[in-house]
């Protein structure tokens, strides 16, 4: 299920515009607008829920798909070395965007959090 006010849902249905790396049936990732590192990717399932909590049966399901395929996604878009992955939940870790996504960082070393 898709929300019409959400900016990720919108990028999903191709509302708005982004620089979309892969797609699938149950997900999309495409480069952050602000990114933090060299390479910042957002991995995006293609539901609306924003807590890992809400994600329920399917919701999870899909989180596990998505963790199953982000390696070679990040490799084919300058990870080769290694990756940094981050799920913002909630006010305290700063999340702006209430539909869940993983953080994909590398292209470079990191530094420390
Ligand atoms: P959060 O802080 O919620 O974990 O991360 C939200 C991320 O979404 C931020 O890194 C921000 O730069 C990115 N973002 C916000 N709006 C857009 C947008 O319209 N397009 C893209 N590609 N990224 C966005
Ligand atoms: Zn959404």
């Amino acid at each position: 299920m898709l929300d019409e006010k959400c900016i990720f849902c919108r990028i999903i249905k191709g509302e708005i515009p982004s620089a979309k790396v892969y797609e699938d049936d149950w997900m999309c990732v495409f480069k952050d607008v602000e990114p933090k590192a060299k390479v910042h990717l957002l991995a995006v399932p293609k539901t609306h829920f924003k807590l890992i909590e809400e994600a329920g049966e399917d919701g999870m399901e899909m989180l596990s798909y998505m963790l199953t395929k982000i390696p070679a996604i990040a490799r084919e878009n300058g990870c080769e070395n290694g990756y940094r992955l981050i799920i913002n939940q909630g006010e305290d870790a700063g999340q702006t965007v209430f539909h869940l996504h993983i953080h994909i960082l590398g292209g470079e070393k990191l530094g420390d959090l």
